[in-house]
């Protein structure tokens, strides 16, 4: 065998189980196979068309050159808008940078306050891509914690039982993928707290924070900025406005670090995409169209979480609370381990989609190995067959 010779960095790098499981399941479609993917962590719903049309208006106009590494000026203006005006935060544009998604924000954010051996703070369960975020910085990540019992909190109360002393950061997502859970005002003040006395960075992922259940009020860091000032905020169009092909998302921060990513990204991507950005400039700020979009779709993820959260509680062996936010059930079903003969959740999924014809994520990519991610960002009558086939089968 050829030995590559492949940077450490890389070699210890575990590929996203998401986009894995995605993969198989498409295959065995692909074969032919009726398969209800519930594996899959993106809206299903199209683009808004009055967010597609500025996209095509862009494409029109030859807006289809370099832009700002920081993104177009009018759109960072939009995003530190938003960030007035629903959370009052005192922010500008120098507060920030654009970027090609979420992802590339939170990773760049990591990049630009973590160091080698510095060790940061990680609620678990929590998205794939945050401990491998941590690790490529050199820093290391310590899992803290939380419980299904009550619905998965993140709590001050955690991280002061689990937490390193002396953790330079600490990454929290809410709404939580894959848990749903959402952060209250007042625990995500005691967290600021907790990370203010020992001045470490916040990164607070708020990529679903339009997608609340049961009137719940979304609570942004954003709003915590006057307080404490080692805070960055990430977020994207991508769920909001189902743009996650559009690659589009941001960075909210002190102006050190924006400056800081802007020399970073200069030297990796540039901007984001210039068509993209004035989609999302469009969607930012025709705040009617944007409610009346959002609403739809919560309204859609509400009636789809009941199926699958029903469904799934009536199933012998499976746990399963109901999610906050975000459109993912995390159910335990480490109850149906011996009956299936299968010792964690990535056997349990290789099972359910070869014999059920249904996939899922296994709950170990998250740090939950008796768990499961069923996501309900697909429509209801695929819903309702997918539980029933999990019913069917799971007895056997
Ligand atoms: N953060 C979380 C918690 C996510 O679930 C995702 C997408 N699955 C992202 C970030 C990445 O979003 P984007 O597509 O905007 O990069």
């Amino acid at each position: 065998m050829t030995d590559w010779k492949l940077s450490r960095r890389i070699a210890a790098l575990a590929p996203s189980s998401t986009t894995a499981a995605g993969k198989k399941a498409k295959a065995l479609a692909a074969s032919g196979v009726d398969v209800v993917d519930f594996s899959i962590g993106e809206p299903d719903f199209p683009t808004p068309a009055f967010v597609g049309r500025a996209g095509a208006r862009a494409i029109e106009a030859g807006r289809t050159k370099y832009t700002d590494v920081a993104g177009e000026a009018a759109l960072r203006d939009a995003v530190a808008t938003k960030y007035a005006r629903e959370q009052g935060a005192v922010v500008s544009r120098e507060n920030v940078i654009v970027t090609a998604g979420a992802k590339q924000a939170v990773f760049n954010v990591c990049q630009a306050v973590f160091d080698e051996g510095d060790s940061v703070a990680l609620f678990s369960p929590y998205w794939v891509s945050f401990p491998e975020m941590i690790r490529l910085t050199g820093a290391v990540p310590a899992f803290v914690p939380t419980e299904i019992a009550n619905g998965w909190p993140p709590t001050a109360a955690a991280l002061e039982r689990h937490a390193p002393r002396d953790a330079r950061g600490v990454v929290l997502n809410s709404p939580n993928n894959p848990t749903g859970a959402v952060v209250s005002e007042a625990e995500l003040s005691r967290i600021v707290d907790w990370c203010a006395a020992r001045s470490a960075w916040l990164v607070y992922d708020e990529t679903y924070d339009r997608f609340l259940y049961d009137g719940r009020r979304h609570a942004s860091a954003a709003a915590q900025r006057s307080r404490y000032d080692r805070i960055a905020v990430t977020g994207a169009a991508s769920k909001t406005w189902a743009m996650t092909g559009w690659r589009l998302g941001w960075v909210l921060g002190p102006a050190p670090l924006v400056t800081a990513i802007a020399s970073y990204q200069s030297h990796t991507t540039s901007n984001a995409s210039s068509i993209s950005q004035a989609a999302a400039l469009e969607a930012l700020t025709d705040i009617e169209s944007t409610s009346a979009a959002v609403a739809g779709m919560l309204a859609r993820y509400t009636e789809r979480r009941r199926l699958m959260v029903e469904g799934l509680s009536a199933i012998e062996g499976i746990r399963c609370s109901s999610p906050e936010g975000a459109f993912y059930a995390f159910a335990d079903v480490s109850a149906l381990y011996p009956r299936k003969g299968v010792a964690g959740s990535a056997a349990f999924c290789d099972r359910l989609l070869a014999e059920a014809h249904v996939a899922a994520v296994p709950g170990d990519a998250f740090g939950d190995d008796a768990c499961v991610r069923f996501s309900f960002a697909t429509d209801e009558a695929r819903i309702r067959e997918g539980v029933r086939r999990i019913a069917a089968w799971a007895p056997r």
